[in-house]
Order: C-alpha cells, then structure tokens, then sequence
C-alpha cells in the first residue's frame, strides 16, 4: 500500500509526523463452522490491509483521522462513552481493552486508510484492531504478547462493536507469515505454520455482492442441530463433548435419535474437520491439486449438507470448475460474500473474464474481484 496519502494527511492535520504501522486482513482456505465445534481453521494473512501513521501526542486525548471516509473523530482517555462514528469505536476499543489489562498508554494521533474492502469477508475490522493494538503496544512498550493481542482486538468487536466473532480475524491478522497458513485448532488454541507457496497458481477472492441477511439466525440454528447432535452421542460416548470428538462411525450409532437435518448438519462438520486436516498433510507434499479438491469438498458440502450457500456462490463455484480452477469454494460463514480460488496462472484470464461475464448476465450485478497473496502479519513499517 502506498504511504503517501497517509502521510499527507497526517502531516496536513498534525503538522508533524509519526511511526507508520501495517497490519494485514485474511482469508480462510478451509475449515468453515469448524471453530464452534472446537475443530480447525486455516487462515493466512493477506497483502492488504490497514496502514496508520501514529504519533504520541502528550495529552489525555486520542485524535484520529480516516483518511477513506474522510472523518476525524476524538475521544478522551478516561471516557468511557463510545464515539459516534462506527470505525472510531474500533480504535476506542483497543485503548479501552488496553487500559483494561492496565496498559499505560498516553494520547495520540493517528491517520490511517486501508483497502481491504468492507464487509467483503477478509476482515477490515481486525485489520484496523491488530493496527491499533500492535503499534500501541509497540510506540509504549507495553511488552503484551502477541496473543494477548489478538484477544484485544477480538474482545474489541464484543465489548464495542457488538460483534461475538471468534479468535480467528485477528489471530491470523496478528501472527500471519509469508508462505504459510496458520492451522488454528480452535478448542486448544495451539496453533502450527502451514507451507502455502504455490507456484503457478494465483489466489483469488470473488465477491458475490450478496449481503448475509439470513446468517445470524440460521447461524444459531446450526449451532442448535450440533449440539443437539452432540448431547445425542454423548448418551453413547460421554468423552465426546463437541463435534470435534466425534467421527462418523458414532454419528452412524445414533441416526435414528436425531432429526435427518441434524444429521446432514453433523455429517458436514466431522466431514469437513478431516477435510482440513487433509488439505494440511497435502500441503506439506505441496501437492495443490488434493487441495483445491477439498476446497471443492468443502462447497459441496456448506451447499447440500450444511445449507449455507446460495445461487450466486454456487453459481460461481460452477464456473470455477467449468474453468478448470484447481480448488474454489464460499467462504466464512455462507449465505453471501466472497468465494475463494486457487486458480493456476494460465487459466486466471479467462476465469476471471468468464466468471464475471456469466454472473453479471445471470444476476443483474457485477461481481468484485480481489487478488490476493499470503503474506506477513501485523509490523512497523
Ligand atoms: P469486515 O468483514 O471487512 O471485517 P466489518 O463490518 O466487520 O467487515 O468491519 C467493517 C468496518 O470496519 C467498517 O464499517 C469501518 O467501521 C471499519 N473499517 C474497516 N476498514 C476501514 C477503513 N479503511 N477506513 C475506515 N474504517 C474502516
Ligand atoms: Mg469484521
């Protein structure tokens, strides 16, 4: 991302000049509604994300401008009201957090823009916190480490933004590294580097422009059908006490005591548990193509078991296939956003172009297109 515009309007609104901070978004190659039923995720960090230029101001207040939507905010140290403006409340959110855990941070200024795109599914909204928590961190020498960060910014989006997401966002947008994916394991909170550099192939995110109005209630109605299914084989095998515990041959015991829906529902989640640990062991062989097989497995299954898809996303992921893209599937929670492909380099043209034709034909709206490459996590610049 290029420093200038932010360095221009720091230096416009301040009339002096700060240490510049970056931290990335991410995407998730597979392993979606795993992390509730203590299951993995595989996410990297990406090449875009949230830039600010930071100065400690030697005041009791934080002074803050969104160079994008062209606003700046101010809110006290000691306030405990949330400022008006949304983006603001993320920024109040981490000093707020910080405080909390009885950090001594001073004043400061701050100008910061971004390009991940909002709302798009590669999370804006951790890249902004993990900018935030890093660099304050850093400029105060708080000597916070880097998971303890990561849950700032996570119980930044509870406390502040009204949003009960998990750990992932902001651990990928913290602990990100170039040529690797990070396998989370969601129960423990351990966590491994995966290789992820393939040659040959680009990765690419296509946005479906569909909003996920449904998610929040069919969210926690799949929630319900695991945990029905859970206390169901739990009468069975007491050790199991999420789905993560489980495996095929007990959900098989007990398909006459739950609902065919909470069955299909259960049978995605243990299916697509293995289905990451798969794409691991092939990643470390380098082999893309076993990879890209599972990311189709894991549309299939979020399409026709899990139900969480939608004409668009399928639609996209037909063309994928048509197209020869070696792995494509929806990604986060489903019902709209983005897919996420695996596209070798000379295919990436004509994907790209068929893709975008077909669907704007189909469904009366262009789809976005966001390339992307795996790259470091949060850093001073
Ligand atoms: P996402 O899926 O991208 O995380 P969210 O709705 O969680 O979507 O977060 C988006 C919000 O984060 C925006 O509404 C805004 O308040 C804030 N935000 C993200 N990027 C920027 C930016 N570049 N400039 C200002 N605010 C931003
Ligand atoms: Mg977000």
């Amino acid at each position: 991302m290029d420093n200038t515009l932010v360095r221009n309007s720091f230096q416009k609104y301040f009339s002096t000049s700060g240490d510049l901070y970056f931290s990335p978004g991410r995407i998730n190659l597979i392993g979606e509604h795993t992390d509730y039923n203590g299951g993995f995720v595989l996410p990297g960090a990406i090449d875009k994300g949230i830039l600010a230029e930071i100065k400690p101001n030697g005041k009791d207040i934080v002074r803050a401008y969104s160079v994008d939507l062209d606003e700046y905010a101010e809110f006290g140290l000691e306030e405990s009201d949330k400022p008006a403006q949304s983006w603001a409340c993320y920024i109040f959110g981490v000093v707020r957090e910080i405080i909390k855990r009885g950090g001594k941070v001073g004043g400061f200024d701050t100008a910061f823009a971004g390009d991940v795109p909002l709302g798009a599914g590669l999370s804006s909204s951790a890249a902004l916190e993990s900018t935030f928590a890093f660099a304050l961190n850093d400029l105060y020498g708080l000597g916070i480490d880097k998971f303890e960060l990561a849950k700032i910014g996570q119980a930044t989006e509870h406390n502040y933004c009204g949003v009960k997401c998990g750990i992932m966002d902001q651990f990928a947008s913290i602990f990100g590294k170039a040529g690797h994916l990070i396998r989370l394991d969601c129960r423990s909170l351990e966590y491994e580097y995966v290789p992820f550099d393939p040659k040959g192939y680009k990765l690419v995110l296509i946005d479906s422009v569909v909003k996920h109005e449904l998610a929040s209630s069919a969210y926690n109605r799949r929630r319900e059908s695991c945990e029905a299914v859970v206390a169901a084989i739990q009468k069975h095998h007491p050790e199991v006490s999420l789905l993560r515990d489980a495996d095929m041959a007990m959900l098989a015991e007990v398909k006459n005591e739950v609902s065919a829906e909470d069955y299909m529902r259960a049978e995605y989640v243990i299916e697509e548990i293995q289905r990451l640990l798969d794409a691991c062991d092939a990643l470390e062989k380098g082999d893309y193509k076993t990879v890209g097989e599972k990311m189709y497995g894991t549309h299939h299954g979020m399409s026709k078991l899990y139900e969480v898809s939608c004409e668009e996303l399928d639609y996209l992921n037909d063309v994928a296939r048509e197209c020869g893209v070696t792995g494509s599937r929806v990604m986060g929670g489903g019902f709209g956003g983005c897919t996420i492909n695996l596209v070798p380099e000379e295919k990436y043209d004509h994907f790209i172009e068929t893709a975008v034709k077909g669907f704007t034909a189909k469904f009366g709206k262009e789809p976005k297109v966001y390339p992307v490459a795996i790259s470091d996590g949060a850093r001073k610049l």
